[in-house]
């Protein structure tokens, strides 16, 4: 098997855990501007991924810190479902991509970043955007930064 190294991750690996929980920050936060929360319901919210797989890529999550998918309240479970489909509506009025990737992944074995507060990945996708350095380099080529992707967002919301 060939390794490859890839240090930016550690921004990643060793951030949050060690710094407490980010989206409780974020939940918390008075700036949505400074921790790039796009939208917020009464127990729902929406944030920019800081490590996007993609250009747009959001986050739709609980304001509770919980990683219980099952025992999430009804009305929760419901707005997440609904701001999930504005995420979708916003990004699509926006940027127009051509599909969309959405889901969780439930524990660290299923790939889970931040394992102990769920969140439903809202990945846009675009025909070809599976480029060159994606499929030979573990690297992504996201051309728009994260502040630019924010006020697009927060705009179309
Ligand atoms: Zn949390």
């Amino acid at each position: 098997m060939e390794v490859k190294f890839t240090p930016w991750r550690m921004a990643y690996i060793g951030g949050p855990k060690s710094a407490g929980c980010v989206f409780c920050a974020a939940a918390a936060a008075t700036d949505d501007a400074a921790f790039q929360v796009v939208a917020r319901g009464r127990h729902c919210f929406v944030i920019l991924n800081r490590f996007p797989y993609n250009n747009g890529h959001v986050m739709v999550l609980p304001y509770e810190h919980t990683a219980d998918l099952v025992a999430l309240p009804t009305e929760v479970a419901q707005e997440l479902m609904d701001m999930t489909r504005s995420a979708v509506d916003a990004l699509g009025r926006s940027m127009h991509p051509t599909g969309y990737n959405i889901g969780m992944n439930l524990g660290e074995v299923a790939g889970a970043g931040i394992a102990d507060h769920l969140h439903m990945h809202v990945v846009p996708r675009w025909n070809g955007d599976t480029n060159f350095m994606s499929v030979v380099g573990d690297t992504r080529l996201i051309p728009q930064s994260l502040e630019e992707t924010w006020r697009v967002l927060r705009e179309a919301w």
